[in-house]
């Protein structure tokens, strides 16, 4: 693989170029009204110079760090999700004509992307998403055609916000394997610049057309000081440790009670989450009749209706469907697909309106578990010779 190199601002606008000379639409963070959203850019001046954000729990506001920074910010408020796996696709069309009902299988929209500024956390999901839509025998075919075509360079999160804990899930601030390439935004006594990594052939194959200078030991240097600062300020720790055991072994708790009285059940945790990938079918006709839509729209399983089943809904309360939530992020998703279902971009803290903190509820978990000394395990310690057989999950 190619060495980093650096470049400076007319180089990042060079790499922007290339990209969208080679077909790519690109894709950045840009400033809308008053979030940082993922929108086409066309110059490096699209992107948000000197803004920064402040995400607590039930609160998303910009600000202006006063500098020059062009990533100085935490998560935006979608991640890629959107782009590869909308939340609205049509799936068919069919019309009915005078001879015969005629259907079409939508075509695919064909426009190759290239993610600019995707966060460790991000990239993790994406990842996800890949196993889950891609990597199974019956893939999404409209997701897999978009990520494949897709070009992602991953950006290091210098300035974590107050809900993220993406160190504690292993997922940032550094991003981890799969972007094609890796930028460091760096902002000290040597200037205003941006220490590029190849992560893949691809990725070198662009950074080759990309003029830039070899990275410098100084440059390395100043990279690693971004990621031992941001790991030192992240917002929020989840202690991992027996995670799936606890939430198993919190099957009957009282506390998803009390979150209930809290929850809104408004879904914005399951919207904004880059992992979330439920989905329900709505068919659609025009007036007359005679012209049919079929589309795929996101769902969420804090809905009654996702619980539906033959005989009516399985999960009728609010504490039933935040159980499934948290226990299939952090417990069940383990065993369905060997990994966790959350990557610690803390959206779902900064989006709900009634400022429920996955963190804060996984703590009131751990120390009811202690308190009642089910398992030590879910207090916090390791796995012990004799511990008590970890429960089944819970029917729903
Ligand atoms: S946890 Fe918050 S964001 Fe999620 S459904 Fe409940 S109120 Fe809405
Ligand atoms: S569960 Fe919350 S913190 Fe975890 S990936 Fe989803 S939105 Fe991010």
């Amino acid at each position: 693989m190619a060495d980093a190199v650096i470049l400076d601002l007319p180089g990042l606008q060079t790499l922007i170029d290339v990209l969208r000379t080679r077909g790519h639409h690109v894709l950045g963070p840009v400033q809308r009204d008053s979030a940082l959203v993922l929108a086409e850019i066309d110059t490096v001046a699209d992107l948000p110079r000197g803004v920064g954000d402040r995400q607590e729990p039930g609160t998303y506001r910009t600000r202006d760090r006063g500098d020059e920074a062009l990533f100085g910010f935490a998560a935006t408020a979608q991640a890629a999700k959107p782009v590869l796996f909308p939340p609205d696709e049509l799936l068919w069309t069919g019309a009915r004509t005078d001879t015969a009902d005629v259907t079409a299988q939508q075509a695919m929209d064909t426009g190759k992307v290239a993610l600019l500024g995707v966060r460790g956390c991000d990239l993790a999901a994406i990842g996800i998403q890949d196993t889950i839509l891609a990597g199974r025998a019956a893939i999404d075919v409209h997701y897999t055609e978009r990520r494949s075509a897709a070009f992602l360079i991953a950006v290091t999160c210098g300035t974590p916000a107050g809900t993220c804990f993406c160190a504690s899930m292993g997922t940032g601030p550094k991003p981890g394997a799969g972007a094609d390439l890796t930028l460091t935004e760096l902002l000290d006594d040597a200037g205003h610049r941006f220490l590029v990594e190849p992560g893949t052939p691809a990725g070198a194959e662009v950074l080759a057309d990309v003029p830039g200078a070899q990275a410098t030991a100084a440059d390395l240097a100043a990279a690693a000081a971004v990621v031992t600062d941001a790991t030192a300020t992240m917002g929020r720790h989840l202690p991992t440790e027996g995670l799936r055991d606890l939430l198993y072994a919190s099957a009957e708790s009282p506390h998803w009670e009390d979150v209930a009285q809290r929850c809104l059940a408004c879904t914005n945790c399951t919207l904004v989450c880059p992992t979330c990938f439920c989905t329900s079918v709505e068919d659609v006709s025009d007036l007359s009749g005679d012209i049919d839509e079929r589309h795929r729209v996101w769902d969420s399983c804090f809905t009654m209706e996702y619980s539906q089943l033959h005989g009516g809904a399985v999960r009728t309360s609010t504490s039933a469907r935040y159980r499934q939530w948290l226990t299939h992020k952090l417990a069940s998703w383990t065993d369905q697909f060997g990994m966790s279902g959350c990557v610690g971009c803390g959206r779902c803290v900064t989006w709900c309106p009634a400022a429920i903190d996955l963190t804060a509820e996984v703590g009131a978990l751990r120390d009811e578990a202690a308190h009642r000394g089910a398992d030590p395990r879910a207090a916090g310690g390791g796995r012990h010779p004799g511990a008590a057989a970890v429960p089944t999950p819970p029917e729903h």
